[in-house]
């Protein structure tokens, strides 16, 4: 059966107008740690401890993104979700990620007012745990939400194949095939759009359906308030194509991507039109910056130009109420 896409589901303006994109809100979804040698697989230690100090396990701090986008008719969605809540995962697992006790993802909704119940979509950039884990482990906590997921991602991961088996947790997978089939749509070909002013961009590389999400149009985001980032070409939230601003080096790339020649491919394909036309990117995992223009450099490729630092996180006290 063909999955309606949301987008037609959605209502138009009082005007009859379709839906504007009004809200782009960057959030930390999770904060957790990384072992810097897989987040800089190809890069020498003495070179990217330079620029990411590690701690005493030789792990640099991380988030896992999100992105709240509103619209004029009410409705919202999110990018990506993180690890979801803390407690869901093993102790070792949370020990090893620093993931600290509770849901940022929550908290960082609930400073807008929200909670997942009311959000209508859910778009993956793509499966892996740390994309994935926030709706597929508390799913129930979605429940008006569609999931989109690009289907060349999705077929990959509920394949079964075993090459991909450390990279789509049996969990995730059983949890996000529970969902009803006309709350799951998974669309095809390289540019699908999915809402009013957003689509996806088919990339590969880190995953077989790796997906970055574009809003398209002049836009403007904006983290806590007072912090704002304006993009005269649109926002690209980048996903793990591009984990850290460290990586708009064309030939950084993580030991997570499944396809590292093609990671490498898309960036010397696509950043040189994205940086021209000012198009603001989202980073996957950086700790430090949520998102920023990009400017070229002759010596490092690209560097930030115009930038929207992630907030400090909440102090211990408030970080460490229990689950
Ligand atoms: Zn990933």
């Amino acid at each position: 059966m063909k999955n309606v896409p949301p987008e037609e589901k959605m209502h138009t303006d009082r005007e009859g107008a379709a839906p504007r994109v009004t809200g782009l809100h960057p959030l930390v979804a999770t904060r957790l740690r990384a072992d810097g040698g897989t987040t800089f697989a190809p890069v020498p230690r003495t070179i990217w401890s330079t620029f990411a100090p590690p701690d005493e396990d030789n792990c640099i701090p991380v988030i896992a993104a999100s992105l709240l986008i509103e619209w004029s008719d009410g409705r919202r969605a999110l990018v990506d979700t993180g690890c979801g809540p803390a407690h869901l995962h093993p102790e070792k697992l949370r020990h090893a990620h620093g993931i600290a006790p509770g849901w940022d993802l929550e908290n960082a909704l609930a400073e807008y007012g929200l909670a997942p119940e009311n959000i209508n979509l859910v778009i993956l950039t793509h499966l892996h745990w740390d994309h994935a884990g926030g709706v597929a482990l508390a799913l129930q906590r979605f429940p008006a939400a569609t999931l989109v997921v690009h289907s060349r991602e999705w077929n990959a991961a509920v394949s079964g194949n075993p090459l991909f088996a450390k990279s789509y947790p049996a969990e995730i997978i059983a949890s996000l095939l529970k969902l009803p089939k006309e709350r799951r749509h998974l669309p095809q070909g390289k540019n699908p759009a999915i809402a009013p002013g957003v689509s996806l961009m088919l990339t590969g590389g880190h995953s077989p359906g790796h997906c970055a999400v574009l809003v398209s149009g002049p836009q403007r985001l904006s983290a806590g308030g007072a912090s704002l980032l304006s993009a005269r070409g649109g926002v690209l939230f980048a996903g793990d194509i591009l984990p850290t601003r460290h990586h708009l080096r064309i030939g950084y790339y993580t030991a997570y991507d499944h396809y590292p020649i093609h990671v490498r491919g898309w960036k010397m394909h696509n950043l040189p039109r994205l940086a021209g036309n000012g198009t603001a990117f989202l980073f996957g995992h950086d700790a430090d910056v949520f998102a920023a223009t990009i400017k070229p450099d002759p010596r490092r490729d690209f560097l930030p130009e115009k930038t929207l630092p992630v907030p400090a996180p909440p102090s211990t006290t408030a970080a460490s109420h229990p689950d």
